[in-house]
Formats: C-alpha cells, sequence, structure tokens
C-alpha cells in the first residue's frame, strides 16, 4: 500500500518489472548462499525484490529469489551488469571485488554498506589496522612475511601463536595455530605459505565469545540486538545463545563497543562484531562482517524484528524494527556436515527427526546441493520461556540426556 512506503533515496529506474511491495527497490544480493536464501525469505514476506549474484546454479537462495544471475561475484564485467538490474546492491558475503563497488560508486551505483567498509573488512589485517585506528579494543596482531617475522612475534606475543590468512577466511578456514616453534612451518603450510598474505593475532585468552547485531538505517540510526553468546566448536561457530548470560557490566561493554566499530564503518545494513571476554574483564574485537550473521540466526523466531529483515529495511531505506526479543531466551544449533555424502544426510535427518518433535524448535534446511563435513547445512532454533528450559531441550535433540546436569 502506497501510505507505508518510505520515500526512498535509491533510484528505482532500472527496474524492469514494475513492483508493488514495500519499498520499490529492487535489492542486488552479492552471494547466494544461507544468509542470502533468508534475506530472501524476509524480502518474501516484504514483496520486496531480491535478485542474486552466485556462480552456483543451485545454491541455496536460487530457488527463493526473484532472479539469481549465475556468476562470480568477483568477476567485474558481470559485477557491473548485475548492479543494473538493482536499485540497491548489498553482499551477504565480503570477499567480493571491492575495487569494482568502489568503481560502481563512482558511476552512481547505491552500493550498501559502502564499498570502503567491504575493502576493510575483507582482508583481515587491514580491518585489524582500521579498529586499531579507531580506538577499539583488540588483541595485539603482526603482519608477517616469512619464518624470521613468524618467530618474532612469537617472542613478541607467546605461543600458542594464531596465524591467520589476511583474506578468504570463513568459518576458521584461514586460520591455523602454532603451540610451539616447531609447528610454525606447518601452520603456514596449511595456510598455503607465506605468500598468501598472513598475520598473527596474540592468543586471546577468552571465557567467553560474544557478538553484537548492529543494524544502521541509511538516515543513519543505529540500533544493537542483545548481546549473545557464541559457542564455537573446532573454529566454526556451533551454538549461539541469546541473550549471553554475562554481568550488565559487560553487556553493555559488549554493546558500546560494538556500536563504535560498527560507528567507523560507512553504509547501511546489518554488521555484526565477534568479540571476547577475557578473564581479567577485557572485551576484545575479533571482527567484523559487513552483512547478516550466524549469531543473528536466532532472531527470525526470537526478535520483533530479524535481522534479515532489519538488513533490507535499512539497505532500502525503510524505518528499523524493533530489535529487542520478543521471548525470554532463544538456542541456535548449526548443523554442520558429520560425515561426506549420504552418510552425512542420514546423521542430519536423524537430528532433524527429533528436532521436529520439540516444542519450540524450529527447523532450517538450507538445501545445499553437496554435503560435506564441517560444511553449514541448516540450523535449529529454539526458543522458550528459560535458557535452563532450552538447554534441556536441545540436549534431548542431540540425544545428550546424560549431561543435562552438568
Ligand atoms: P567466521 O566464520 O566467523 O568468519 P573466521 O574464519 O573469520 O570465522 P575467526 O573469527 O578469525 O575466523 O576465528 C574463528 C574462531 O577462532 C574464533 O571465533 C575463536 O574461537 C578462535 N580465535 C580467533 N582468533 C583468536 C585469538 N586471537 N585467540 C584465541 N582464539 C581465537
Ligand atoms: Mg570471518
Ligand atoms: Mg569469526
Amino acid at each position: 500500500p502506497a501510505h507505508c512506503r518510505a520515500s526512498l533515496e535509491a533510484s528505482t529506474s532500472s527496474t524492469e518489472v514494475p513492483v508493488h511491495g514495500l519499498s520499490e527497490t529492487v535489492v542486488g544480493v552479492l552471494g547466494g548462499g544461507q544468509l542470502g536464501r533468508m534475506l530472501c525469505e524476509a524480502a518474501s514476506q516484504l514483496a520486496i525484490k531480491v535478485v542474486i549474484l552466485d556462480p552456483m546454479e543451485n545454491c541455496p537462495a536460487s530457488n527463493l529469489c526473484h532472479h539469481h544471475m549465475v556468476g562470480s561475484y568477483d568477476d567485474s564485467a558481470t559485477v557491473e551488469a548485475f548492479a543494473k538490474r538493482c536499485g540497491v546492491l548489498t553482499v551477504e558475503i565480503e570477499h567480493v571485488d571491492a575495487a569494482t563497488l568502489e568503481k560502481l560508486e563512482q558511476k552512481g551505483v547505491d552500493c550498501q554498506p559502502k564499498a570502503s567498509t567491504i575493502r576493510i573488512i575483507q582482508d583481515k589485517y587491514l580491518q585489524k589496522v582500521h579498529f586499531s585506528e579507531h580506538g577499539i579494543p583488540l588483541p595485539k596482531f603482526m603482519q608477517i612475511d616469512d619464518l624470521e617475522g613468524a618467530k618474532r612475534a612469537a617472542e613478541l606475543f607467546g605461543y600458542p601463536l594464531m596465524i591467520k590468512s589476511r583474506r578468504l577466511a570463513y568459518d576458521g578456514r584461514g586460520n591455523a595455530v602454532a603451540k610451539n616453534e616447531d609447528e610454525i612451518s606447518s601452520a603456514v603450510n596449511a595456510l598455503g605459505g607465506y605468500a598468501r598474505g598472513l598475520y598473527i593475532e596474540k592468543w586471546a585468552p577468552f571465557i567467553k565469545e560474544l557478538s553484537v547485531v548492529v543494524a544502521r538505517g541509511r538516515d543513519g540510526s543505529v540500533l544493537c540486538y542483545p548481546v549473545v553468546e557464541t559457542i564455537h566448536r573446532e573454529n566454526i561457530c556451533h551454538i549461539v545463545k541469546s541473550p549471553a548470560n554475562v554481568s550488565w557490566k559487560f553487556l553493555k561493554l559488549a554493546t558500546e563497543v560494538a556500536y563504535k566499530a560498527v560507528s567507523s564503518l560507512e553504509g547501511a545494513g546489518i554488521f555484526a562484531v565477534e568479540l571476547f571476554l577475557t578473564a581479567d574483564g577485557q572485551i576484545l574485537l575479533n571482527e567484523v562482517a559487513p552483512r547478516p550473521h550466524n549469531s543473528g540466526h536466532h532472531t527470525i523466531e526470537s526478535c520483533f524484528t530479524s535481522q534479515y529483515e532489519q538488513h533490507l529495511r535499512a539497505v532500502v531505506g525503510l524505518p528499523l524494527g524493533d530489535p529487542s526479543m520478543k521471548v525470554p531466551a532463544a538456542i541456535m544449533y548449526n548443523i554442520l556436515g558429520e560425515d561426506e555424502g549420504e552418510a552425512g544426510f542420514l546423521l542430519a535427518n536423524q537430528l532433524i527427526g527429533r528436532a521436529l518433535r520439540i516444542p519450540g524448535a524450529t527447523v532450517h534446511w538450507y538445501d545445499k546441493p553437496g554435503m560435506r563435513k564441517q560444511r553449514k547445512m541448516g540450523h535449529i532454533t529454539l526458543v522458550g520461556s528459560s535458557m535452563g528450559l532450552l538447554e534441556t531441550r536441545l540436549h534431548s535433540i542431540l540425544e545428550e540426556e546424560s549431561k543435562q546436569d552438568e
């Protein structure tokens, strides 16, 4: 309806088809994985058209989007052609061609968040430099080019040594740990060698990992979701609990750090700020994602406005929605591939079968074409009246009854 439409800054002149949703802006998303898929789900409710650019014909978002252009979001000409179909260009992955986005911005294409944000974030070393220059607390870090450099970092920071790839990191795939000097070479080789571009981070002796999803609207308004606790398994996000069970002081500090980190970046949309809480009471930034994030999946069932709807509202210029929780507690459990191929599907099916019988549990399946160990295949969100209840229910889905009393 016309009275629901926000005044839009974005040009709609390139729209091919007349649209009659809450916004007439066609949202172009670089990447069509599970985050793109859930953006499409939210867009469907608002009747906002989403077009996807992803190289994989059967990517998770392909069946839910208005149009899927098959092609690389890392190829300049392809992204340029794609941009012509969109009123606003956004991302569900930061590993896109930042130079092309900068060029497109100069030509007047509306990118949200801004290309400058993608450029800073996609290189984790530059990201660290950026945030340290903005006074955000983070673990000490140092670029390395060779074994000598790695040893120097070890002398300064001590072991274990966290070696990270500057680029193309996700799900811990760009991280390797050396417990002593002898392990440096194998860790570096596992990451593809020094030439790949590596840096070292001081080990963060965290007692908890926290995350804050932050939304910024086109008008500059900023809203923070409740602080959540993230639990990783082998560097991969595995369980998210909302709200985080930490004192009010740390909730406030985590939110302040997240707010400050996002304020130093340009553009509208959802951002997720991953944080470490250390034993001595520090909140340190791990990294920021310039897009919806695994730690915000739970918001679909637990918050008044999900991170996906919020991202769409933000990039098209609608007013931001309420990020607060509408239930006392939520747990998100990632369904990670436990085995390759059919055996993996069988295990996932058994898990889902149990989840479907649990009150307050919602199953999300991303419809990925292949099963691989550690691949994010889907997730389960539990909502309910208390965290204790949800923990018991999760244990029963995981058939971990014996651990209930832990
Ligand atoms: P994502 O999928 O979140 O993008 P990523 O591949 O970018 O992951 P990081 O977030 O850098 O990887 O690290 C993954 C996990 O490894 C962290 O969540 C944390 O558990 C651990 N980790 C990362 N950096 C450190 C550190 N400096 N000290 C201790 N543990 C760390
Ligand atoms: Mg990352
Ligand atoms: Mg991370």
